[in-house]
């Protein structure tokens, strides 16, 4: 062990191993792993090893791609076997909504390149997995390369290629201490101390101390978890082929084969937290005692899916813990205000993520950035809030009892909720407001005319249909009121301000009394934020952007800060509500004798209203004339009755995010997490019509090269879809005469244009207004076509009137 490496990684499980590999595979030799026992000593030696191509978030079922690819080449590099089982995979819908889900996750994983599954019927399945009872099955998703390898092989495998590579790996020594330093960490381990410029958190069970060495307090906890192996089963002596696989989602298990027997494996729904702070020190090899009360539920389901097991004996129980972020998905990359510091905790399968996680992170410390978006499984999705015990309590077990639920696009879950309320929440709750929850936050979805109206979880068009069409029409003809608490508010102060604002917004900044949209970007193009800039002209700006980004661009902002320039996060000190539709104006001027009707287009400026000074910006997202309001959250609640008294001769009506969320899609308007992320570069989502060719700013090579390279080879586009009883909601693939050519990136119904919209990411070839297309809604093939931008309204009349 040397005194000094450039980065070191901290646990010798599968994650932190693959971190190691693609840390020297990139270029960084200089760099150790250091483990507490020896190698797998977590979670990795009992896990069950299993790979599959499933998963919600297409980034991240790419990444799971990349680590089943990855496997055979590790094993190369390293001559030691990953005891690679390639069968097959099925995974199998026990009711009709599934099957339908299930055929719409076919075409997801077409429209991320993933070619190799097919929909199979319930007698091939049958065919495939002989040993498996096809009872109520209805149909199932085949995937050529979903199988399991040895799990000690493979974390051996990635240590071997890492160290051939130049890494050292450490055993037997634990990390005790770690210590920010100027130029980076000291690391204090049994065996002496490190110094180092980067360290790496991959300690999975033990994620949390490890996290806590560093005054990091990390949103993830260890649950148990059973599989059991069953003794040698004759079916499978007779067959000379491994059967697949298989996951049973109505049944709650996965089962693949273990030499003559079967190994099933259990999501269980009266689950079980373990050693919430982090593991013991002294645990290692050991195991939980197995509970199969606890489990009898799953394991009759999953018995009577698998007759054998009826008649043959079980010969290993495993009860192990593994770890669990909130919302199921790795905690991945750097730590705001710890330079140098960074997660790979929270892998639940680590096995099937492990390689993605360490590509991904790997270059983020090299060069500044990951290649993917990857920011569901980014660290700064979740804010302190979810540092709570509770919060990671209700929420890790809510993601493990629904491992494999269907959860439904419009279903809102309850753990962890409600957790943050803006001040009006009350008032809106009793005026019928039916929310839904962004980091932390509620938010506003509709306002259900009656309190005993129930929204029925749905693929497709749900019963709320028909009120948020109401609501749209209210912003359309009269006017809408819409809480505003979840944008996020950033105050820029300071002599620097400008300066800095110039340098990390790719826009012109607004002059004195107006505000800009502002795309920002990485210095390799690609976008990180779709902000507005305010500038209130007394020397003080806002940068306003989505709330749950908040963490994610405060750390942005910190890690590009300028001098004499100070950023704080006001969000939760101040919140708002917005007026949109031709009425807005009208309330304002019941309400003020300030110069409303001066107020332009982008403008902003400080006005009384009713008895409250509120910081007034003429903007809308809806597409008509509007405003938003933003008061200290102290006045939310006054802020809300005073608009409301105001606007009640003027047909004021109180809508939520469902509604703008169509309102907006009428005027394409494209919104984050959809049309803008941070794989996409500001000219394949429209964002560069922003940009300032003519001054410096964060990513302007790389653009300006872009641009001289003929542009992008994909843009988004608007296009309209054929549909009936459903609409596109993303990631649906577009086709041109049979030939893939994009997919979607957000959809949804235009009650006021009474068309089912979309945006699309498509190839430029395919782009040009009026192009045939076809695009797959819940499994059906739809007829689509590229259409103008902004079908309601093109010449912006309204909003600029
Ligand atoms: C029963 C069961 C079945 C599973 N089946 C699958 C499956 O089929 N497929 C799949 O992909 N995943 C599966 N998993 C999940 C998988 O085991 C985990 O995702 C994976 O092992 C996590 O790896 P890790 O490297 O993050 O953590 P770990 O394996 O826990 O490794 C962390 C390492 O850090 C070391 N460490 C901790 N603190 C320190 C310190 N202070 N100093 C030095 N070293 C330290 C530990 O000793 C340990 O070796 C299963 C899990 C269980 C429990």
């Amino acid at each position: 062990m040397k005194s000094h490496y450039r980065a070191v990684v901290i646990g010798g499980g599968v994650v932190g191993t693959s971190v190691l590999y693609h840390l020297a595979k990139f270029g960084w030799t200089d760099v150790c792993l250091i483990e507490r026992s020896v190698l797998t000593a977590g979670s990795s030696w009992h896990a069950a090893g299993g790979f599959h191509a499933l998963n919600a978030d297409p980034n991240i079922a790419s990444l799971q791609a990349y680590t089943i690819d990855l496997l055979s080449e590790i094993e190369q590099e390293s001559g030691q076997s990953v005891g690679m089982h390639m069968t097959g995979g099925m995974t199998l819908a026990g009711t009709p909504d599934r099957w339908e889900w299930l055929q719409s996750a076919y075409r997801t994983f077409q429209s991320i390149g993933i070619d190799d599954c097919r929909l199979i019927t319930p007698q091939e399945a049958g065919e495939l997995c002989p040993i498996m009872s096809t009872e109520g099955i209805i149909g199932g998703m085949w995937a050529d390369r979903e199988g399991y390898v040895d799990t000690t092989g493979t974390v051996h495998a990635y240590a071997g290629a890492a160290k051939k590579r130049g890494a050292e790996v450490i055993e037997n020594n634990r990390v005790l201490e770690l210590h920010q330093v100027v130029d980076g960490w000291q690391i204090v381990t049994e065996k002496g101390t490190i110094h180092a410029e980067h360290v790496v958190n991959a300690a999975g069970l033990w994620a949390k101390q490890v996290g806590r060495m560093a005054g990091v307090e990390l949103p993830v906890s260890p649950l148990n978890h059973h599989y059991l192996i069953s003794d040698t089963i004759p079916e499978l002596e007779q067959l000379d082929f491994e059967v697949p696989m298989t996951v049973d989602l109505e049944g709650f298990t996965y089962m693949r084969q273990d030499q003559k027997g079967i190994l099933l494996g259990i999501y269980e729904i009266d689950h079980e937290h373990w050693m919430m702070d982090g593991a013991p020190w002294e645990y290692g090899f050991e195991l939980q005692q197995e509970d199969p009360d606890r489990i009898e539920r799953e394991l009759t389901l999953g018995f009577e899916r698998y007759p054998a097991l009826q008649t043959t004996g079980v010969k290993t129980w495993v009860n192990g813990a593994f770890t669990f972020a909130p919302d199921g998905n790795p905690l991945v990359g750097p730590v705001r205000g710890k330079p140098g510091y960074w997660c790979a905790c929270g892998v639940m399968a680590g096995f099937l993520q492990g390689g993605g996680v360490g590509k991904s992170l790997a270059e983020w410390m090299i060069h500044g950035e990951p290649e993917a978006d990857v920011f569901g499984m980014d660290v700064a999705r979740f804010g302190d809030y979810a540092q709570n015990k509770r919060f990671i309590k209700e929420t890790t077990g809510q993601f493990y009892t629904r491992r494999f639920v269907m959860t439904y696009p419009n279903e809102q879950l309850p753990a962890g909720r409600p957790l943050k309320k803006a001040p009006a929440y009350d008032g809106m709750s009793a005026a019928g407001c039916r929310w839904g929850a962004s980091y932390g936050l509620e938010i506003p979805l509709y306002f259900a005319p009656s309190g005993d109206f129930t929204e029925t979880p749905t693929l497709k068009r749900s019963n709320a249909f028909e009120i948020v069409a109401e609501e749209c029409k209210a912003v359309r003809e009269n006017v809408g009121l819409l809480d505003i608490s979840a944008f996020s508010r950033f105050e820029v102060s300071g002599l620097g301000a400008e300066v800095w604002l110039d340098r990390i917004m790719a826009s012109k900044l607004p002059k004195p009394g107006r505000a800009k949209l502002a795309p920002m970007l990485s210095p390799e193009g690609r976008l990180k934020g779709d902000l507005t800039v305010f500038n209130w002209g007394d020397g003080s700006w806002w940068i306003m952007g989505s709330y749950y980004l908040r963490e994610w661009h405060m750390r942005w902002f910190q890690d590009h800060m300028g001098d004499g320039v100070k950023v704080r996060d006001v969000t939760d000190a101040i919140t708002g509500f917005s007026l949109s539709g031709p009425n807005s104006r009208k309330v304002l001027e019941n309400l003020t004798d300030g110069p409303i009707a001066e107020l332009s287009f982008m403008g902003c400026t400080t006005l009384d209203i009713g008895m409250l000074r509120v910081k007034v910006g003429r903007l809308s997202v809806a597409g008509e004339l509007g405003y938003e309001l933003h008061s200290s959250a102290a006045e939310h609640i006054t802020l809300r009755e005073t608009l409301l008294e105001a606007g009640a001769d003027l047909g004021i009506r109180e809508y939520g995010f469902n509604a703008l969320l169509s309102l907006r899609l009428e005027k394409s308007f494209g919104i984050w997490s959809a049309e803008f992320t941070q794989g996409y570069t500001a000219a394949q989502t429209g964002m560069d019509r922003w940009i300032n060719w003519e001054k410096d700013f964060i990513g302007r090579e790389a653009a300006l090269k872009e641009r001289e390279e003929g542009g992008p080879a994909q843009i988004v586009v608007p296009i309209e879809v054929n549909a009936t009883d459903a609409d596109a909601s993303g990631y649906e693939p577009v086709w041109q005469n049979g030939k893939r050519v994009g997919f979607v990136t957000s959809g949804g119904f235009g009650h006021t244009t009474g068309k089912s919209l979309a945006m699309a990411m498509v190839d430029r070839e395919a782009a040009a207004e009026g192009t045939e297309l076809a695009v797959h809604i819940v499994g059906q093939e739809r007829p689509a076509r590229v259409i103008a931008a902004s079908p309601y309204d093109p010449s912006g009349t309204a909003m600029r009137g």
